[in-house]
């Protein structure tokens, strides 16, 4: 059973229980929502797309993305940049859809639903509720199909993002301490996190320039995965991030 009244009024999570919904090419509204959206970009889609694209990630960030305020004043959030048209269509929209479905980022993913995660430490452990959202333009609620929530994510392939997007959150929950040292906001040290955060081709010269690798325990089968896989990267770099702004990782200096 879930603890309604830790949600706003009228945000009730679901359950087990199954909603309406499907989308398709077929829906008269097919792509409205890919126009004129607010939408966040975190980590991992940055590698996702980036990788989908072929470019690197610092071309990436420049072309597609913004900066805006996150949900606290310590860290930037980064958003997706729309295009010039009248529309402020996706940069990814083309006249058939998605041009990068296989990839796209967690929040297409999940709608309609929303993730909320409840970190609460004491519990040690996090509990994730998904909401059903409902905007008037979109039709796909109409549709006949239903699933739970736990068909949806594996449908969507949500779960590796879901993961990624938790690791995230559990660093950003760091940066909302004001870790910086007494640098603030925009100081050296914030520049190199968000370098590891969102710019993992220039991590990944970082760590050769700064012999990164070789100051922690690593096996060689380790440090090769970390050279040749962004997503493995990424990872190390949160690690490396909690060690370097707390002193506590599960990185093992030598
Ligand atoms: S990434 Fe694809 S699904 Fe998401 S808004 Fe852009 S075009 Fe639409
Ligand atoms: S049904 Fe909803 S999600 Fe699908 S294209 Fe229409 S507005 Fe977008």
């Amino acid at each position: 059973m879930h603890n309604k009244d830790k949600f706003p009024d009228g945000m009730i999570p679901l359950g087990t229980e199954t909603f309406q919904f499907s989308c398709h090419s077929g829906v008269k509204c097919f792509t409205s929502c890919c126009k004129n959206v607010d939408m966040f970009l975190f980590p991992y889609d940055i590698i996702r797309l980036k990788n989908r694209l072929g470019v690197d990630s610092e071309s990436f960030m420049r072309r597609y993305t913004r900066l805006s305020t996150g949900s606290h004043p310590y860290f930037p959030a980064v958003m997706l940049k729309l295009s010039d048209d009248v529309e402020k269509s996706c940069p990814f929209l083309t006249d058939k859809g998605c041009s990068v479905y296989s990839d796209r980022p967690s929040a297409c993913r999940t709608y309609p639903l929303e993730r909320a995660v409840d970190r609460t430490p004491e519990r040690g452990s996090c509990l994730d509720y998904y909401f059903l959202t409902n905007h008037s333009y979109c039709l796909g609620h109409q549709e006949k199909k239903s699933c739970t929530t736990l068909q949806w994510i594996r449908e969507q392939q949500l779960q590796e993002y879901n993961n990624m997007n938790d690791r995230w959150a559990e660093l950003d929950t760091i940066f909302l301490t004001n870790p910086w040292k007494g640098e603030g906001s925009g100081g050296p040290l914030q520049q190199i996190a968000f370098m590891v955060c969102y710019n993992v081709d220039e991590f990944k010269l970082f760590v050769a320039r700064q012999h990164i690798f070789e100051q922690f325990q690593m096996s060689n089968k380790q440090k090769n995965r970390f050279e040749s896989d962004d997503v493995a990267l990424l990872q190390f770099g949160f690690d490396w991030l909690k060690f370097f702004l707390t002193g506590k990782s599960s990185l093992q200096q030598r």
